[in-house]
């Protein structure tokens, strides 16, 4: 695929957001020690790079790999599996899950019981992007950027098979998925 994706979310809608979000974090933590964020990768790096930069709180930073079994683009399956776990311990500290999109919910779902069944002082998630639409599961955002429509975007992290992810704003490509 050639074409490039075309803007539903600009570069500066993104920073405005995300600046507002991390205002909103660091109020709703102040005077906890310490926060923990766990991105989730790959599609959460560069949220989570701007988002913590944001946050006027101290905070520590962890990764965790998930991967979603289907079809490549559309993960259609709903099972979640474990590529890459934590660093560190968790348990008796505020962790904050940072998700790059929250589609059906599922990959959401499984983290949030992972991470709850280690004990945390308190397990929260924030996301920058949501599809009310694919909605399958019920799962708690406590913090949300954007409601998108379904459509399959890339760039802030976001790849169409690898590729777009640099892109500095959301965009949509038109025939990334039939949905
Ligand atoms: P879930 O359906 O479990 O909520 O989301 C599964 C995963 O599919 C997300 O974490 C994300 O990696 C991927 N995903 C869902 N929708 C999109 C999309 O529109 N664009 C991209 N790049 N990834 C998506």
């Amino acid at each position: 695929m050639t074409t490039q994706p075309k803007t539903l979310i600009s570069e500066q809608a993104i920073a405005e957001k995300v600046a507002g979000l991390g205002a909103q974090i660091s109020r709703d933590y102040a005077g906890v020690d310490s926060l923990m964020l766990v991105g989730v990768l790959k599609g959460s790096f560069i949220f989570l790079a701007d988002l913590s930069r944001r946050l006027t709180i101290p905070h520590t930073v962890d990764f965790i790999a998930l991967s979603s079994y289907g079809n490549a683009t559309t993960r259609a399956t709903g099972e979640v599996r474990l590529m890459m776990d934590l660093r560190t311990t968790i348990a008796g500290k505020h962790v904050l899950i940072v998700e790059d999109i929250v589609d059906t919910g599922h990959t959401l779902d499984y983290l949030m019981r992972l991470l709850g069944a280690r004990e945390p002082a308190s397990l929260k998630a924030c996301a920058l992007v949501r599809k009310p639409d694919r909605r399958e599961v019920d799962v708690e955002l406590s913090y949300i950027g954007f409601d998108i429509p379904n459509k399959w975007v890339v760039g802030y992290g976001l790849d169409f098979a690898d590729k777009f992810r640099t892109l500095p704003y959301i965009g949509y490509v038109d025939d990334a998925r039939a949905s």
